[in-house]
């Protein structure tokens, strides 16, 4: 079945409340929904999200520019020649990965559209029964951060991410209002977002932590600071897991060489689509590393994506974010994702399940 158009709508959706992390305020998600159509009026869709500075935006003019030309005219079961033509087309950055993950998801929605079947069954099938959510919290004073999980916990959820930037007496202090206000059922997990410099640093804020269960510590030091990351993994008990250090296969390749990580956060967006996603967490899995599928946070397209990933993984013990649409005050698309007691039920719809709401689309676009 013959690709005969793709197009990039590039879309501001307001977040539900402002989230504060180390990089700063966010108002809005900015991203780009990718359509693409067969010769049968079938239609696959994928989502840009790159969460800095309207990115996944603005990447929408290069996929009408540089992805469209190659994509046309191929058959939508070439996944292979599609998506490296995409590659190439767009090998001049990282941040690209994510529009190229956005037609991957658009490939592989519109293939399981024909064929009658979840994007989960063209992974290797469903495997898990539910996945074990967790929500991030505004970095704000301990109790606020308290009383956003409040929130989260009422509602079912038993994992929350505290976000920290730089003080390590605030992190702390937050950590330990957590449990003690819910006790030992809640997962807590830390983002330090890359605050410490060095190892020794990330050494002795990690060892600050030790006391309070937490589920992991994600990102201490620098994308690229391997020994440093392995040395934390030495030094200290609680679980690293690595972000910002791995957005491809290839990134996952030297982490793991040098045993930097004891948990990888995966994401769909940043390594170039459900498939390359699902690569990085079987790489894990030979080098006895677990993983968590991570989030932008996409809107309910993209989200889509990291569900139908999610339920095909053999393994997932780690809370996920795979809820990116709970963010926001609206959406572009319609899904059918379900929550239900804070784990996510598995998408049964063919495809990604989405369907495009054309009149928020509209009201959204920019
Ligand atoms: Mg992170």
């Amino acid at each position: 079945m013959r690709i005969t158009h793709l197009t990039a709508t590039p879309y501001r959706v307001p977040r539900r409340s402002v989230m504060t992390s180390a990089l700063g305020e966010q108002h809005w998600s900015e991203y780009g929904l990718v359509r693409l159509g067969l010769e049968d009026g079938t239609e696959g869709i994928g989502e840009i999200s790159l969460i800095w500075h309207g990115d996944g935006a603005r990447l929408c003019t290069l996929v009408d520019d540089l992805v469209a030309p190659v994509v046309v005219g191929a058959d939508v079961f070439e996944y292979t020649r599609i998506v490296g033509a995409v590659r190439r087309a767009f090998e001049f950055g990282r941040h690209s990965q994510t529009a190229v993950a956005a037609v991957e998801m658009a490939v592989l929605d519109a293939q399981g559209k024909l064929l009658g079947r979840p994007v989960v069954d063209l992974l290797g099938g469903r495997s898990l029964d539910r996945v074990r959510l967790s929500m991030s919290l505004s970095i704000a004073a301990a109790r606020e951060c308290v009383r956003e999980a409040a929130g989260y916990v009422d509602a079912g959820f038993t994992a929350v991410k505290v976000k920290a930037h730089r003080d390590a007496d605030h992190l702390v202090a937050t950590v330990a209002a957590l449990r003690k206000e819910f006790g030992d059922d809640l997962g807590i997990r830390v983002d330090l977002n890359m605050a410490c410099v060095t190892a020794k640093e990330a050494v002795r804020t990690i060892r600050r932590l030790e006391g309070y269960d937490v589920l992991s510590v994600e990102q201490p030091l620098h994308p690229d600071d391997h020994d440093g990351l392995a040395l934390v993994r030495e030094r200290t008990d609680a679980p690293v897991m690595v972000d910002e250090s791995v957005w491809t296969p290839e990134d996952a390749r030297a982490v793991l060489a040098r045993g930097a990580a004891d948990f990888i956060n995966v994401y769909v967006a940043e390594s170039g689509g459900i498939r390359p996603a699902r690569l990085i967490a079987e790489m894990a899995a030979l080098h006895h590393v677990g993983i968590a599928i991570g989030s932008m946070p996409e809107t309910g397209a993209g989200t889509s994506a990291a569900a139908h990933l999610a339920f095909s993984l053999p393994r997932l013990e780690h809370p996920s974010d795979v809820a990116g649409w709970l963010y926001h005050a609206d959406d572009v698309v319609s899904t059918d994702l379900e929550i239900a007691d804070g784990h996510l039920l598995p998408p049964t719809r063919p495809g990604l399940g989405i369907d495009v709401d054309e009149e928020r689309l509209e009201r959204h676009a920019i």
